[in-house]
């Protein structure tokens, strides 16, 4: 069997956890198969890179961010490597360059298009246990990308689709999948298994277990996840096409922090006006979520919408440049709020989710700033002090915990 196993950065923090992840890289290996192994920085390191960098620069270039950012999983699978060798297993690690993982040129954010295998097939003929560097790949400048925060889930299941692996294996700090982020809501439940739909969703809205983008590509390649703990041996979720157990109503809460309101108020209320607006910030790869336009009053109508956090400065400036050609009076905007979203399958056939979410926000005395609707979906705007008891209370009036 051909096994792509994913360690995260918690799982190979310090000495003690890069030993605990070899030798369970060893039990597979000894069995006889093959592993590759996707490893991410170690613990906190991608975050303290990024805060040396802004250091020396407050708006550093991009290429040159993903060239140092991409240093923390270089270190990881080197150590690993050396890990193994010291126990006694041959191993080899390779970057991206080396493996050959090409992707998209946007720095920071690139896509994964095409992955090379000569060099990890002809490792694997070698007996070599394969450690390759998560979230980093080239472009077509030979440049260093990442993938985006959290893009090493992505490499590994890019890497198993391109090796036609028997298993991808996410292993973190967690025992799977739960109904909502176990750290903030106590109650929250392990979920044996979950749809690449309600995964996507859930990682899309916030729970940052699975990089959107690797549940993304499994769906597209058929590739079964399991997510699972590096610390016990736990069952862990399976993630894939269908489940066999009975459609829950909801199958989890997630939140997202990275969210900031922009409100344009006094635009005349006359069409094309939020074309131009919304043009305007697509032109410059300013992706909006939730959009609220209020009744006119009058001959004016205000316009608010949701970017993430990283990007309101540019949106910022790019409505106060364009204020006149909107027509708007002035711009408003809030960086103290979050979105909170309940997924199930089992929604799209039953009406009263949304009552049941809202009531519970009113029961909290939380007050809902915008809402949003998708088949699978509601998301709902709140202030970022609520999160947590907003999240704790919408999964206790799920009864999403046995
Ligand atoms: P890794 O370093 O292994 O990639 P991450 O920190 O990226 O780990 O993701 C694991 C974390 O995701 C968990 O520690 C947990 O706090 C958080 N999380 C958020 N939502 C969920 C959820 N629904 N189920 C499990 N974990 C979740
Ligand atoms: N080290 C990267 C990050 O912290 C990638 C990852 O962990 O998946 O975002
Ligand atoms: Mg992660």
């Amino acid at each position: 069997m051909l096994i792509v196993k994913k360690f995260g950065g918690s799982s190979v923090a310090n000495k003690e956890r890069v030993f605990n992840v070899a030798r369970r890289i060893v039990e597979d290996y000894k069995e006889g198969h093959q592993v590759v192994v996707v490893l991410s920085a170690q613990g906190d390191t991608t975050d303290l890179l990024l805060e040396k960098a802004r250091e020396i620069n407050k708006n550093p270039s991009r290429r040159e961010m993903d060239m140092f950012l991409s240093t923390g999983e270089q270190q990881s699978v080197a150590l690993m490597a050396m890990a193994l060798q010291s126990i006694g297993y041959p191993a080899i690690s390779l970057n991206a360059y080396q493996v050959g993982m090409h992707t998209s040129s946007v720095y920071s954010n690139a896509r994964l298009k095409r992955i090379d295998q000569e060099r990890i097939m002809s490792e694997l003929e070698r007996n070599n246990i394969i450690l390759v560097t998560g979230f980093q790949g080239i472009n077509r400048y030979e440049d260093i990308t990442t993938l985006g925060r959290g893009g090493s889930d992505t490499t590994a299941v890019a890497l198993a689709a391109a090796l036609k692996a028997d298993r991808c294996e996410i292993y973190t700090d967690v025992e799977g999948v739960y109904t909502a982020d176990p750290r903030v809501v106590p109650n929250a439940r392990k979920l044996d298994e979950i749809t690449y739909d309600e995964m996507l969703e859930l990682a899309s809205l916030g729970a940052k277990v699975l990089h959107n983008r690797s549940v993304e590509l499994a769906k597209k390649y058929g590739v079964e996840l399991v997510v699972r703990s590096s610390l016990s041996q736990a069952e862990g979720t399976i993630v894939k096409e269908e489940c066999k157990m009975e459609k829950m109503l909801v199958s989890g809460v997630a939140a997202d922090k990275n969210v900031a309101r922009i409100a344009v108020i006094g635009i005349k209320d006359e069409p094309g006006k939020a074309f131009e607006l919304f043009s305007l910030l697509a032109k410059k790869n300013i992706n909006v979520d939730i959009i609220l336009q209020s009744i006119g009053r009058g001959r004016s109508k205000d316009i608010s919408f949701t970017t993430s956090r990283d990007n309101l400065e540019e949106a910022l400036s790019i409505i106060h440049e364009n204020l006149e050609r909107i027509s708007g009076e002035r711009v408003e905007y809030d960086e103290q709020v979050a979105k909170v979203s309940v997924v199930g399958a089992g929604m799209a056939s039953n009406s009263g989710v949304a009552s049941l979410m809202f009531e519970a926000l009113f029961d909290a005395n939380i007050n809902i700033k915008m809402i949003s609707t998708s088949e699978i979906k509601i998301s709902v705007l709140i202030n970022e002090k609520d999160t947590e008891e907003a999240m704790n209370a919408i999964h206790e009036s799920f009864k999403l915990f046995k």
